[in-house]
């Protein structure tokens, strides 16, 4: 029996309640292989998710059979169910303690079965076992006689997890890897995510929509007629069409539909906070592409069931959200099709994998908002003005100097007779912002909004100068982001924060002390210094005036016409 047809279970049970003595004695029993994952096990979830392993269809929850319902087994099996696990397994633990007794059983039994068909699982079982002794394990135990049902790996092994059906639908390959053959004839290497396909099927490429015919299956060291679901194999096309990694193939008549936006449940692994609207990689089957939730619709209290309304999902919380990626991807909800309804989330920075979530259905962008081409262009309105269009981006702590030098800095070039624009934190905060406060949720769609009208200007072919603590590693990327290669030059006003605090010029410093300022960068909320910004101008020990020369030289040398 291949990986891809044993089902895939998680067991959960608190540290010392007997769960290893009872996995072990499953991975000894089962006549399926299992994945065996051991709490705190949706931290194990990802890390599968993130290989590209089927997810779990199953979770086994443990419970101790004296101490009844706990708040984690609610919890557990909420988020189980939360990320698509189908059918439940209550093993009651330790019914050797209580002499094989029926009545705390079935207490437990009617209280679970009641909470858990709330939930909505395909199937809820309840088994009464002993990880000690074996009871109901493996086999029926005589110590239980007046239970009926089956053995705890019994029922495992004649749950249906519906995989004579996955052969049985449209196909789909999604293309982990090209490679190229004799003759340079491309192959295309996968494993088969659903349904059937044979030589000389039709196919098309979604999301590109380009149309070929299967020339030749491979599987193992030789060529094959046919391929199912769960099979490794490499394909090659009839046609020399343009196909990458991430693509999916499908079968002609039916294929899979792309997305570029679509509503998922997220599971947040990271410590720190999932913000709507920060950017991060997604990964889809085998296709990575940026982007960033752009709604978090609510935050599922796991304890309750409630939805809460959320700004950030913290560490291990679960939420619905919205997506929006670059660029269309082909996808099919999490109910469908377990790999292509699947993604993880990576942070851009570290490569870290922050979270994991599940496609509910794609959302329809409005369809007809298209970038209008003007035919007089970015270049053309600058060389109107003999001048190269620029985004020159200050950030630092507040009192590092940015408007000060921002100021001096404009005043120079506008002197030289370039047409420039100052776009600075406060006054923006004045008018286009002041919806928004200093959250990081807000701080991080402040600096969006920024960057989107620093790019329309520099469109209108100026020279920008942003001045804006910018606290993020992540959003100032997201800003250069926007701009052409060399466009976009990243100032780094770096003053010491003992040194800004000494300035205070605004005070605030002093506030944040006292406590009547709260989130105050560098106080109680972050700076992430620039790594290697174009250049760095430090300001302690020198006027403005000389700092401003030096940075108006470094802008010279590294833009020709600046
Ligand atoms: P920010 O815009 O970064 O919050 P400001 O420009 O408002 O900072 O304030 C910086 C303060 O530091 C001003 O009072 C300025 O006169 C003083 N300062 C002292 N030395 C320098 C320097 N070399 N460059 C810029 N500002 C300086």
């Amino acid at each position: 029996m291949s990986a891809e047809t044993s089902l895939r279970f998680i067991a959960c049970g608190s540290a010392g309640d007997g769960s290893s003595a009872l996995i072990a004695r499953l991975i000894s029993n089962a006549k399926r292989r299992y994945l065996i994952v051991d709490t705190p096990w949706h931290e194990q979830h990802v890390r599968d998710t993130a290989t590209a392993a089927p997810t779990a269809r199953v979770a086994v929850i443990l419970v101790d059979a004296r101490e009844g319902l706990l708040a984690q087994t609610r919890r557990e099996t909420r988020i189980a169910s939360l990320l698509g696990v189908k059918h439940v397994v209550l093993a009651v633990d330790r019914m050797d303690a209580l002499g094989g007794d029926r009545e705390p059983f079935e207490r437990i039994e009617s209280e679970y079965g009641a909470f858990a068909r709330d939930v909505g699982f395909a199937s809820v079982k309840a088994i009464p076992v002993s990880s000690l002794t074996g009871a109901n394990v493996t086999a029926r135990a005589a110590e239980m006689p007046w239970y009926s049902g089956p053995a705890l790996v019994e029922h495992l092994d004649t749950i249906d997890v519906q995989e004579p059906a996955m052969a049985r639908v449209a196909f789909r390959l999604p293309v982990e890897d090209v490679s190229r053959g004799q003759q340079d004839v491309r192959s295309y290497r996968g494993r088969v995510a659903q349904g059937t396909v044979r030589v000389g099927d039709p196919i098309r490429v979604v999301p590109s929509g380009r149309q070929s015919r299967v020339a030749s299956i491979a599987r193992g060291s030789g060529d094959v007629p046919s391929a199912s679901f769960g099979e490794s194999i490499a394909v090659t096309l009839a046609d020399g069409i343009d196909v990458a990694r991430g693509d999916v193939l499908c079968a002609a008549a039916e294929p899979a539909a792309a997305t570029d936006q679509f509503e998922a449940k997220l599971i947040w692994m990271d410590a720190h906070a999932l913000v709507a609207g920060r950017r991060y990689r997604f990964k889809l089957h085998a296709r990575e592409v940026d982007g960033a939730v752009t709604l978090i619709k609510y935050h599922v209290d796991v304890d309750t069931g409630a939805h809460l309304a959320a700004r950030q999902l913290k560490l291990d919380e679960i939420g619905v959200v919205n997506v929006g990626i670059d660029e269309p991807v082909a996808f099919a909800p999490y109910e469908e099709n377990e790999r292509l309804g699947s993604f993880i989330v990576i942070d851009r920075e570290t490569g870290r994998t922050v979270g994991a979530g599940t496609i509910d259905f794609l959302l329809r962008r409005a369809a007809n908002i298209h970038w209008l081409r003007t035919s007089v262009d970015k270049s053309a309105r600058a060389d109107m003005k003999q001048q190269a269009a620029r985004c020159v981006w200050l950030t630092g702590l507040s009192g590092s100097g940015k408007s000060t030098i921002a100021n001096l800095l404009e005043k120079q070039l506008h002197s030289e007779g370039l047409h420039t624009f100052l776009l600075d934190g406060d006054n923006v905060r004045h008018g286009l912002n002041r919806d928004l406060g200093f959250t990081e949720a807000d701080r991080v769609e402040n600096l969006r909004r920024i960057g989107e009208v620093a790019k329309l200007m520099v469109e209108a072919g100026l020279v920008v100068i942003v001045s804006f603590i910018s606290p993020f590693r992540a959003e100032r990327a997201t800003a250069r982001a926007l701009f052409a290669e060399g466009e976009f030059v990243e100032v780094f006003v770096d003053t010491p924060l003992e040194e800004c605090e000494r300035r205070d010029p605004k005070g605030l410093y002093a506030k944040a002390r006292a406590g009547s300022l709260v989130n105050f960068t560098g106080i109680d909320s972050p700076y992430e210094a620039p790594e290697d910004p174009e250049i760095r101008v430090a300001t302690t020990g020198r006027s403005p005036v000389e700092c401003v020369e030096e940075l108006r030289a470094v802008l010279r040398k590294l833009t020709d016409r600046t």
